[in-house]
């Protein structure tokens, strides 16, 4: 009899997990991805800080799976379903909309950024979800130093050196601790016009605290650590207008250059695939066995899903989607083998951490809450650990101990093609008049 075929959607931390679950599953896997490696979005914000390179975060998903040997990697973007027909369509770089059969699919494509509504806000301010998106934030972060350093009228190097972070939960406040440090430590006596050490960065957020999912303790020790490395934390109001000469924040104009958006999620487009109900914002709402209603054999994990534990919705973490992951994998497993079910899905919440700046974090864990060096410790173990392979932990790790014991940071090279907008049009327009 041919095995049933499991198809996974995704290669972050829900559909990864979920793969691995069924390592011993007597079925053919396909886990497909529109990206050829499992990324570790946590620490995105380093690589956007030149803190890490981005083969430090990221690695190809084939090479993990390199010794399970019942699952196949495919590199394609999945573009919608037909679940009576029980398909996918998937595109490639060579063709469009190939339908693939499964008897068990499990959808975990995570989520991308939100602008409220203000997708004009994109071009001016780019957000934080993948590697390209962390380049491309490295490279504008860094050019900005290398165009006030290049201009000769000071009245203009105020400008260049304000960075503005649109977002104040976690992703906002570890970028806001980090170009702190950056610009204080690594980049001193690296310029001879500029001083990096009187960039201003504001940090901006309609919500009335930062790190919002926190307790306001330590919500509190969060801004006064910003504070301290010089960060100007403006709360209460959010951005009228973002555009090429900075934002509008209450009536007030901040000019900048280089502005980052750090704020909302939404989630990928699967509750439109499977035509299902979803929450208010777009999550498939799923059973408690992570099915999708009256379609036991189609999964929604992660980002892309929403789940009630104890009349409250599950927050957009990896630990959800590695937990649900495992669950799926677990649960499809029993169910070829014909075995017992397991319970209902329930997450075990293991805590929340943020970094902020060098050797200081905040950490809430049940009753637990603390803040500083050791919590800083935690957080460097947690995030060590759950990196995808080893070597990655100890490229990490040693990049770390190097990294806080001299202050410099190996990634600050500007990988940008079109680094000279200009010149490339001067260029273009040459060989056109040659032509
Ligand atoms: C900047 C940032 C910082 C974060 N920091 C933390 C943190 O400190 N702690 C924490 O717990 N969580 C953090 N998170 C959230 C955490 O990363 C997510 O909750 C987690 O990644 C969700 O896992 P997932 O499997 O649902 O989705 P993802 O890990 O996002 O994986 C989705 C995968 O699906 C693929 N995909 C998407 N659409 C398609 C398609 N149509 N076809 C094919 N493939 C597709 C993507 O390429 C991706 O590989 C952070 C997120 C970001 C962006």
């Amino acid at each position: 009899m041919a095995q049933p075929r499991i198809i996974i959607v995704g290669g972050g931390f829900g559909g990864l997990a979920a793969t691995k679950a069924l390592r011993k599953a007597p079925a053919e896997i396909i886990l497909i991805d529109r990206t050829n490696h499992h990324l570790f979005q946590p620490l995105l914000y380093q690589v956007a800080t030149s803190a890490l390179a981005p083969a430090q975060i990221g690695f190809p998903i084939r090479g993990i799976l390199r010794k399970q040997k019942n699952t196949i990697v495919i590199m394609g973007e999945v573009t919608g379903v037909d679940k009576h027909q029980k398909s996918i369509s998937v595109s490639d770089a060579d063709r469009r909309n190939m339908p693939i059969a499964y008897d068990y699919l499990v959808l975990a494509t995570g989520a991308t950024h939100s602008y409220f509504g203000r997708n004009e806000f994109e071009k001016f301010a780019p957000g934080l979800k993948n590697l390209a998106d962390a380049v491309a934030t490295r490279n504008k972060i860094l050019q900005a130093f290398e165009l006030a350093e290049a201009e000769e009228d000071p009245r203009r190097h105020r400008d260049l050196l304000t960075f503005i972070l649109v977002g104040a939960g976690p992703t906002g406040v570890e970028m806001a601790g980090a170009l702190a440090v950056l610009v204080k430590t690594t980049l001193k006596s690296n310029f001879r016009r500029i001083n990096p050490a009187s960039a201003r960065i504001v940090l901006v957020d309609m919500a009335s605290r930062v790190l919002a999912p926190f307790s306001e303790h330590l919500s509190q020790a969060a801004k006064q650590r910003l504070e301290n490395l010089g960060v100007e934390v403006r709360l209460g109001h959010g951005v009228d207008q973002i555009d090429d000469d900075g934002v509008v924040v209450a009536g007030e104009r901040i000019a900048s250059k280089t502005v980052i958006w750090t704020a909302g999620v939404a989630p990928s487009p699967a509750g439109k695939w499977l035509n299902v109900e979803t929450d208010r914002a777009g999550r498939v709402r799923v059973q408690e066995d992570l099915s999708v209603s009256k379609h036991p054999e189609i999964f929604v994990i992660g980002d892309t899903a929403a789940f009630e534990q104890d009349a409250k919705p599950l927050p957009g973490v990896a630990q959800v989607a590695i937990q649900q992951g495992r669950y799926a994998g677990r649960l499809i497993h029993s169910r070829i083998k014909g075995a017992k079910q397991p319970a209902p899905f329930r997450y075990f919440d293991m805590g929340t951490m943020a970094v902020v700046g060098r050797g200081f974090a905040v950490l809430q864990s049940g009753k637990i809450k603390m803040s500083g060096f050791v919590a800083w410790l935690i957080w460097a173990f947690v995030h060590l650990h759950f990196l995808a392979t080893r070597s990655l932990r100890l490229s990490v790790f040693l990049h770390w101990i190097w990294a806080y014991v001299t202050g410099q940071r190996g990634s600050r090279l500007i990988v940008n093609h079109h680094a000279f907008p200009a010149v490339s049009e001067a260029v273009d327009e040459a060989v056109k008049g040659a032509a």
